[in-house]
């Protein structure tokens, strides 16, 4: 990639510096170099600064009034997300390995020679962005890791591990869990009549209606192609079942118009609903709400079966 002329050119700088001049003619420079930049004359005072502005890096002296321009580093890398340039005269007693060990990312000796400075800076903003923009694709990358790209819900292995998390916490706290699974139904049919697009429409918008009915601790997950599960923590069998009832009616109420000029067209789900036994491997709960919704299958479709414990 080319040097451009400004990486970060809306970056915001703030120098420290309790000589009037340098700061002066310091701030100019920077400002000249295309950044924002602000001063401060003591660390106490950029300190305040940071609390209420956005400053992306600090360069800051080393011999300060109060606080000096080490301890601000420190203060500064517990504290933000900033980086830190610290100058120092050739003669003083701080060295370059105490202010990189504060986590200073660069250091000058002093008297600063402005290019000198100009270009350190922008290694140290193309870095900052290198980063961010590493930690944006990691965040990115997580999240599509865990996301069923049609439903937008969480997908099935996200489940798996969701779902071993709230069993580990239900069993050390001893509250109860529930666990919907949910299947759409004579789905084939739809998609064979309508086509498979109309069909993926159908899933998107039952991810939305399944979210709408929940709370704020529940979490929805598309479990296979037209299955899905929603892990309830902290509710009871019944409670869930009403939640369970929720969605089935509110599915029930919807409308789809996969044909131009036709009528309406309704679907609707089976749900089973069980909740956790203390002790039981993931995999029977798993296979008991299962059989809970096979149940409502074998009842008749767009129904709520629920299944408490082993026996049926
Ligand atoms: P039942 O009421 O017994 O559940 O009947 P069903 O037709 O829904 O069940 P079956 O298991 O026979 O068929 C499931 C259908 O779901 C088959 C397939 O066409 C459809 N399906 C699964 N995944 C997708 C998908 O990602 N998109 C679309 N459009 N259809 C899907
Ligand atoms: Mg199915
Ligand atoms: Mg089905």
């Amino acid at each position: 990639m080319g040097e451009e002329s400004h990486p970060l050119a809306d970056a915001h700088i703030l120098i420290v510096d309790d000589d009037a001049a340098i700061r002066d003619s310091m701030n100019e420079f920077v400002e000249l170099a295309g950044y924002c930049s602000c001063t401060a004359t003591s660390a106490e005072e950029a300190l305040s600064i940071l609390e209420n502005n956005t400053v992306d890096v600090v360069i800051t002296d080393i011999l300060l009034p109060g606080m000096d321009g080490l301890e601000l580093t420190d203060h500064i890398k517990k504290n933000h997300e900033i980086d830190v340039i610290v100058m120092t005269g050739y003669s003083g007693d701080y060295s370059y390995e105490e202010a990189i060990s504060k986590g200073a990312s660069d250091f000058v000796f002093k008297p600063v020679r402005f290019e000198e400075l100009l270009l350190r800076l922008r290694r140290v903003l193309k870095e900052r962005r290198l980063t961010q923009e590493r930690i944006q694709m990691l965040e990115k990358l997580k999240r599509l890791s865990i996301t069923d790209g049609l439903t937008q819900l969480y997908n099935s292995r996200y489940f798996y591990n969701q779902l071993k998390i709230e069993i580990d916490r239900t069993t050390r706290y001893q509250r109860p869990l529930s666990l919907l699974l949910l299947d759409i139904d004579s789905f084939k049919q739809y998609n064979d009549r309508y086509g498979h697009l109309e069909g993926d429409k159908v899933l998107i918008r039952l991810g939305q209606v399944i979210r709408s009915c929940l709370r704020k601790m529940d979490s929805a997950y598309r479990y296979g192609g037209e299955e899905f599960t929603v892990i309830l923590p902290e509710t009871e069998g019944d409670e869930a079942a009403k939640v369970a009832e929720r969605i089935r009616a509110a599915v029930e109420t919807d409308r789809f118009y996969p044909q131009k000029n036709s009528p309406a067209v309704s679907i609707s789900i089976s749900i089973g609903v069980t909740e956790f036994i203390l002790n039981e491997d993931v995999a029977v709960l798993v296979q008991r709400a299962d059989k809970a919704m096979y149940q409502s299958k074998q009842a008749g479709r767009n129904r709520v079966s629920c299944l408490f414990s082993g026996k049926a």
